[in-house]
């Protein structure tokens, strides 16, 4: 589908790829002990990053790991409800996610919901095959914020959250110098 005339209201943010938190699916905690599915966000405080060149991360096992200079933009920018753990085996980086929520429209960014286990009420799988829509019931009252979808993508114990930032605040993490972060767009 041509999308030159739909409007561009938001961007979600992707990092370059990182080593994994967690070496195997067992290891991982914060997940179901029967189907193994992510129910919270555990951080692994012994984790290295290893490439120390972009402002954001995300892991092949689904953390997002950003700097000290990201953090410090969100911090002089006064973005409510954002969470920022620091690493202790990798001092000056911090796991983060956001806690407040954007509104998707399911129908039109096609998500599918693969397989509701019965034990703790999550699925094996979500997964978003289409391009990424607001729900229509979902206001958005200003173009300068940073939230986070209303579902966690992926499988199993690798799942996070999308992470959704208005287009002012691309603007302004791009002139405060905020590298390598990838931005994809959302539309209305
Ligand atoms: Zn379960």
């Amino acid at each position: 589908m041509d999308k030159k005339d739909e409007k561009i209201i938001a961007k979600i943010l992707s990092g370059h790829d990182a080593e994994c938190m967690y070496d195997t699916r067992k290891e991982t905690p914060g997940t179901c002990p029967i189907c193994n599915n992510r129910l919270e966000d555990v951080i692994n405080m012994s984790y290295k990053i290893r490439k120390k060149r972009w402002d954001m991360y995300d892991t092949y096992d689904c953390f997002c790991i950003v700097t000290e200079k990201f953090k410090r933009f969100c911090e002089e920018n006064n973005y409510p409800d954002l969470t920022f753990i620091q690493i202790t085996a990798s001092p000056g980086y911090y796991y983060f996610t956001a806690e407040g929520v954007f509104k998707m429209d399911d129908e039109r960014c096609k998500v599918k919901f693969m397989n509701k286990r019965e034990c703790c009420g999550s699925y094996d799988e979500i997964i978003c095959s289409g391009s990424f829509y607001k729900s229509p019931d979902f206001i958005l009252q200003t173009d300068d914020f940073i939230l986070r979808s209303n579902h966690i993508f992926g499988s199993f114990e690798r799942k996070d959250p999308f992470i959704i930032v208005g287009l002012k605040t691309m603007r302004k993490m791009q002139d405060y110098g905020i590298k390598g972060i990838y931005f994809h767009n959302v539309y209305e």
